[in-house]
């Protein structure tokens, strides 16, 4: 996973950066170059790719789509007493809504609302760099948002704990997985992905 290290220029001509990790000076890799390490702490400094920008390109993109589908359709099916009863991400966060609304809003935020938030803001970024355009107004900023939320956008950690509960509960009641159920896994391995083919370096290299 690339990371973002800080840069200064000397006042000779190299440009310096430092480890993210251990804080080692060392001097920029070349536009182009493949994955770099940092000699000191192995730690990854950049893992420019060819094509990894259509990959997050395409991930961004996944993660809408996924994520706008899997909100509405039905994420777990529960039969007890002979009732069977659906719900979806949406009806749980809304269902919720009365005593446990901070767990709602804590819900809603970070597995839905923060994880479209952030692929908007990617999409904002990329999708001119990918057309070779000028990047567009406030590019910097929506990249440094995105990188920002994605400790907060937890599908995955969503995906773990709903297992759990299903778990739990499988000897109260029949409980089935749902088409959503099946979304948000995929967007979590998606977001995975995403992860592995983005290289902030570079990115920061050609927002300058
Ligand atoms: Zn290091």
């Amino acid at each position: 996973m690339a990371v973002e290290a800080t840069t200064t220029q000397t006042e000779t001509g190299p440009v310096l950066i430092a480890c993210h990790a251990c804080d080692a000076l060392l001097s920029e890799p070349p536009a182009g170059a493949a994955r770099t390490r940092c000699p000191r702490c192995g730690s990854v400094l950049t893992t420019e790719r060819p094509g990894a920008l259509d990959g997050v390109l395409a991930t961004t993109l996944t993660t809408i789509v996924l994520l706008s589908a899997g909100v509405f359709l039905p994420f777990v099916n529960i039969e007890a007493s002979g009732r069977r009863q659906y719900a979806s991400v949406l009806d749980a966060v809304i269902a919720a809504g009365g005593e446990a609304w901070p767990l709602a809003l804590a819900v809603g935020a970070m597995v839905v609302a923060l994880p479209l938030t952030r692929a908007a803001a990617l999409l904002w970024v990329l999708a001119p760099m990918r057309l070779e355009r000028p990047p567009l107004p406030f590019a910097r900023a929506a990249f440094r948002l995105a990188i920002e939320l994605r400790p907060w956008s937890m599908v995955e950690i969503f995906v773990i704990g709903v297992i759990v509960a299903l778990v739990k509960i499988s000897g109260l009641a029949i409980v089935g997985l749902g088409a959503a159920f099946w979304l948000f896994l995929a967007l979590a391995i998606v977001v995975f992905c995403e992860d592995a083919a983005l290289c902030r370096r570079s990115i920061w290299r050609r927002l300058a």
